[in-house]
């Protein structure tokens, strides 16, 4: 495992081929904000804006540096003519509340990038934000009133869920849910409608989440059970879908899963992500990459960003299935699907730049 800690930020740029690092502070309002552009290979970088109290601003800049990395691999997966990039705003404290002021701050920086980085919600960005930032720039998606887009949540489930179907039947299983059993972590916005898509589908599902709201929420659904946070990880089911935090699956709690998948919406699942999910493969568990699994989102607003239509845009979001069980067949012969899913990307971006020069000439 790398030991970023102790990197300094060009000795980390340059570890994960970072094109663009900027640091941003409003003295008026106090926003402090990083925008990580990681790659523009392919085409400008469409990635979410994260809010978090972060305990120092190395965690943010770690945070940024490596998803940031992972939207350049889902685009290219997705088949988008998009890069990667995300950025962060480091809350004063934990719950600190979003304001008009300081969306707009944050506006008037993603502006600077005049294009080439265009952003969305995540974590602590909600629609209503994304509005407030769309006053001052118009390369911000996912809004309802000012920019478009809305919140990109069931396009991502639809997506973990379609990519579900390809792991079922990379196993050899028939391709239907019901009486299956699949266990989720955090029924926030993928969750909750993941957890409505596999009800219909007749599946069980158990959920775990922090939130009493959330849980509220889920035991509407048919099929619903509850489970505490602790045990939801080494709940017994035919696919764990992690739909909360990144690093929830480590070196030491892969042996505790009880599970024969694992195919969730949340960025950065694997902690370590090389080691993991070598360690994964050895366990003889199939995991689904996560940032080709959850590119619904990213396919539905950057879809609309560069104006394909209702037809493109629905096309592309079916097509996870297959990238997915191409990815998962890939790895046969590599060394885990998250090596086989970063070779697909690679090859993609190489291809992309090669067409560039043929052109230039
Ligand atoms: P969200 O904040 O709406 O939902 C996350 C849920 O997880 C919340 O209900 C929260 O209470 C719960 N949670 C947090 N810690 C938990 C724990 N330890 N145990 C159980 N539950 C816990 O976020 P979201 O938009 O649903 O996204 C979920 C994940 O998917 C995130 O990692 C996000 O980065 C990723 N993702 C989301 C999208 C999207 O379209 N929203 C797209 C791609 C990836």
């Amino acid at each position: 495992m790398r030991d970023w800690d102790q990197m300094n930020i060009f000795e980390q740029m340059t570890e994960r081929d970072h094109e663009r690092v900027c640091f941003y502070q409003d003295r008026a309002t106090g926003l402090r904000a990083i925008v990580a552009i990681h790659s523009t290979a392919l085409g400008n970088a469409l990635g979410g804006t994260r809010r978090w109290h972060y305990t120092t601003e190395a965690d943010a800049i770690y945070d940024v540096l490596r998803l940031s990395e992972g939207m350049t691999y889902k685009a290219a997966c997705a088949g988008l003519p998009m890069g990667g990039a995300k950025s962060v705003i480091l809350l004063p404290q934990r719950g600190h509340e979003a304001t008009e002021a300081e969306a707009r701050a944050m506006g008037r920086f993603v502006n600077n990038f005049t294009g080439q980085y265009i952003a969305a919600e995540d974590v602590g960005v909600n629609t209503q934000f994304v509005d407030w930032m769309a006053l001052e720039t118009k390369h911000v998606m996912g809004g309802e009133k000012v920019a478009i887009g809305g919140d990109p949540s069931p396009y991502t489930a639809k997506g973990v869920f379609n990519a579900m179907k390809a792991c079922l039947a990379h196993r050899g299983e028939a391709v239907d849910f019901t009486g299956k059993t699949i266990a989720i972590q955090g029924v926030g916005s993928v969750g909750h409608y993941l957890a409505k898509l596999l009800s219909d589908a007749g599946a069980r599902i158990i959920v775990a989440d922090i939130k009493e709201g959330n849980l509220d929420r889920a035991r509407s659904i048919k099929g619903v059970e509850i489970t505490d946070t602790d045990s939801i990880l080494s709940t017994e089911c035919d696919i764990l879908a992690p739909c909360a935090l990144g690093s929830v699956i480590t070196g030491s709690n892969i042996s505790t899963l009880n599970t024969p998948i694992i195919c969730g919406a949340a960025n950065n699942v694997l902690e370590d992500p090389d080691e993991d999910a070598v360690l994964l493969n050895n366990a003889d568990i199939l995991y689904a990459p996560d940032f080709v699994v959850n590119a619904g989102g990213l396919i539905e607003l950057a879809g609309l960003y560069l104006g394909m239509t209702r037809q493109q845009l629905d096309e592309k979001h079916d097509h996870i299935e297959q990238t997915t069980a191409q990815i998962l067949t890939e790895a046969k012969s590599q060394s885990s699907t998250h090596a086989a899913a970063i070779a697909v990307a690679l090859q993609r971006i190489k291809a992309a730049a090669g067409k560039e020069q043929v052109h230039a000439h």
